[in-house]
């Protein structure tokens, strides 16, 4: 039998563990040593991270918290075995590990940090287009085989040139930022941005894609990856585009067809691209990475130590605010 009834509410298992001393917080993935710290302003913290599922449902049965990143899957049945867990805190942003739906009926409030990274993302796209423009990865591998070769690393600037960003979210518009400071010109499509978010004057804003990429010397995207913006960047988007257009995706693989892509660079209407993120994470089919106009990157766009210390302060914080607010409803 579950630990969890379907009567039992979180407060009633809250009210049963708190008389017992400190609430119990489970670390099942690793944080930031800043987030633990943290944590344990309030938390008997137990951060022992353990592939092991039973060691987890024995760990999280008499937890008050549990914290997360991607690694670590919250369904059903842990959250049914977790009698006591008040609160789940993810630390990122993708809640596709965790049953929202099961947490929900179990009483459970889940929170993450939606943009723990966003800096470290925005940076690593600029990364990508300076790395593109002047092919600084090919030149240092040159340099590292012996040669002295000028002539074959002729760039661009990015001062002066059109940047289409197509999703004008938490990264996107760090990115307009960037960039804006780069002098480049600055167009930005997003059909679902809500009418209350600041987007700056810097931003020429247009309602279509083709709009935002027809006189784009350079196209960044910055959008989920759904339905709708699965192969958003085809043949025929390309086709749209200036001859030599240069491509950045650094938010996830499958936005921009891979075929197309490779099909435009070898036919030269795309002069490079600069890549994080692709259909099939590891790589298998190398035709794209290996390409010489391409630099890529193995999905390291949210990999910094800033953005995991930002990400474990941040989810510490929300999970002692939500536990806390919970506390203070059952006063
Ligand atoms: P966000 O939710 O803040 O912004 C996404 C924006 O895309 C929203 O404004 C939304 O309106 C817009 N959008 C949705 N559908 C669109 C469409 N069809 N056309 C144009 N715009 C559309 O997300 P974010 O934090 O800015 O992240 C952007 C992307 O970057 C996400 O895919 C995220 O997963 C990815 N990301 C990748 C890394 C990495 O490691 N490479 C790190 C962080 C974020």
């Amino acid at each position: 039998m579950s630990r969890r009834t379907e009567q039992q509410t979180a407060e009633q298992t809250l009210v049963s563990r708190s008389p017992l001393g400190r609430p119990l917080a489970v670390v099942a993935d690793r944080i930031s040593p800043s987030g633990l710290s943290r944590l344990e302003e309030v938390f008997d913290v137990d951060a022992s991270v353990s592939r092991d599922r039973d060691d987890l449902y024995r760990r999280c049965a008499e937890a008050n918290a549990l914290i997360i990143r991607s690694a670590t899957r919250v369904d059903d049945s842990l959250i049914a075995e977790s009698g006591c867990l008040t609160v789940i805190g993810r630390a990122g942003v993708g809640l596709d590990n965790v049953d929202l739906a099961a947490a929900h009926r179990a009483g459970i409030t889940v929170v993450n940090t939606p943009d723990a990274n966003s800096v470290s993302a925005a940076e690593h796209a600029m990364a990508l287009l300076l790395a593109v423009a002047r092919r600084i990865p090919q030149a240092r591998q040159s340099m590292q085989d012996g040669r002295w070769d000028r002539t074959a690393f002729v760039g661009v600037e990015l001062s002066g040139k059109t940047l289409a960003i197509l999703g004008l979210g938490r990264v996107g518009r760090l990115v307009a930022e960037r960039a804006n400071a780069f002098g480049m010109r600055i167009v930005g499509y997003d059909p679902y941005l809500p009418e209350t978010t600041a987007v700056p004057a810097y931003i020429r804003r247009v309602d279509s894609v083709r709009a935002a990429t027809a006189a784009a010397d350079f196209v960044t995207v910055h959008m989920p990856l759904t339905t709708e913006t699965r192969n958003l960047i085809d043949t025929a988007t390309i086709s749209k585009m200036p001859h030599g257009v240069r491509i950045v995706n650094a938010a996830r693989g499958g936005i921009v067809n891979e075929g197309a892509l490779l099909a435009a660079l070898e036919t030269g209407r795309c002069a490079g691209a600069g890549l994080d993120v692709f259909v099939e994470e590891p790589v298998t089919d190398r035709r794209l990475v290996d390409h010489p106009l391409v630099v890529a990157t193995p999905h390291i766009g949210a990999s910094t130590s800033d953005a995991q210390d930002r990400a474990g302060l941040q989810v510490a914080d929300a999970v002692i605010s939500a536990f806390s607010a919970r506390l203070e409803s059952i006063a």
